[in-house]
């Protein structure tokens, strides 16, 4: 993807400022993008509002309900690691779902290697498909046409409900924060779906926001994946436009055999796999794994409560 200095020669038209930690976790806190054009401007989506807008630093950022979803300039922070940890802890995935992730990085990413035969994308919104496939190509890299992925759009619990037993090797869950439509795939019922439509040895990842302002993310994720899969954790990666420091995804699997593949394995599953990447490797894989107290403590209290 080019990194060259976007728009350079437009004049600023204003601000956008991210809603997150002011209007939804209330923390009196908010990141600001300097505009230089819209690609999208408060189009009302029958799911959410979405904006798309060009800037000198970050190329061009997807926003829903006023939170950054992606930018061009630091997307492949997040999309390596939801996507390469489990495909690499688990060798040679051969089907995987994706559900959200309408921008196509998640699929992009999944498509790169080269075992998956089939890569489903279940999204909500197809608006957010169509506008970022016209506005933000470099997003999908082209995996939109690609054979081996299936764009369906449609609500993610809905195709996990009807999917046939064990018929995945990963579940990916890119979606929005608790909040609209993405409220359901935070729940019991969403991740029981989960885990029957994974094979026995099968992964499931989902976002679960930054810990330092989304405390209760951790906490909660911890109890409800907890209770349905016998290696539940948490794995952090710092993505410059989700503020706040690290951003944990959630890890749930039926045995912790994937999560526990030694570093001398996943290097050679890295070379093998001969494509570069930008923020994953093998040994940032297994550091990533390692929780600094204030998150563990917010998973432990998940087991206290639960003992309570
Ligand atoms: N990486 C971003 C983040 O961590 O905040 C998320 C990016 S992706 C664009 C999120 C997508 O999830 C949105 O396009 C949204 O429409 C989709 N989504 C929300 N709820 C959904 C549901 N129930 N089923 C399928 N997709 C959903």
């Amino acid at each position: 993807m080019s990194r060259r200095p976007w728009g350079a020669a437009a004049k600023p038209i204003g601000w956008y400022d991210e809603k997150l930690h002011t209007l939804f976790t209330k923390k009196g806190y908010a990141q600001r993008f300097q505009v230089l054009r819209y690609l999208v401007r408060g189009k009302k989506t029958p799911f959410q509002t979405m904006d798309i807008f060009e800037t000198r630093h970050f190329g061009r950022v997807l926003a829903l309900d006023g939170i950054i979803q992606t930018t061009e300039a630091d997307e492949f922070v997040y999309h390596e690691m939801m996507v390469h940890v489990p495909l690499f802890a688990l060798g040679a995935p051969r089907d995987v779902l994706i559900i959200g992730a309408g921008d196509g990085g998640i699929l992009r990413e999944v498509l790169r290697h080269k075992s998956v035969r089939r890569a489903v994308m279940v999204e909500i919104d197809g608006d957010v498909v169509r506008d970022c496939a016209r506005h933000m190509p470099a997003l999908n890299g082209g995996a939109f046409k690609n054979k081996r992925g299936q764009v369906i759009v449609g609500d993610g619990i809905d195709y996990a409900r009807k999917a046939r037993s064990g018929s995945f090797d990963a579940v990916l869950v890119d979606s929005t924060d608790p909040i609209g439509p993405g409220e359901v795939l935070f729940t019991d019922g969403f991740y029981r779906h989960c885990r029957r439509i994974l094979r026995p040895k099968g992964v499931l990842v989902t976002q679960n926001g930054v810990p330092f302002f989304q405390p209760d993310e951790v906490t909660t994720t911890r109890r409800r994946l907890g209770r349905i899969f016998r290696d539940m954790t948490f794995y952090h990666l710092t993505a410059p436009t989700y503020i706040g420091g690290m951003m944990t995804l959630a890890w749930g699997a039926n045995s912790p055999a994937a999560r526990k593949t030694p570093l001398a394995t996943l290097d050679k599953r890295f070379k093998a796999a001969g494509f570069k990447t930008r923020y994953y490797t093998p040994a940032i894989h297994k550091a990533a794994f390692d929780l600094p107290p204030f998150i563990a403590e917010l998973a432990e209290k998940a087991g206290r409560k639960k003992r309570g």
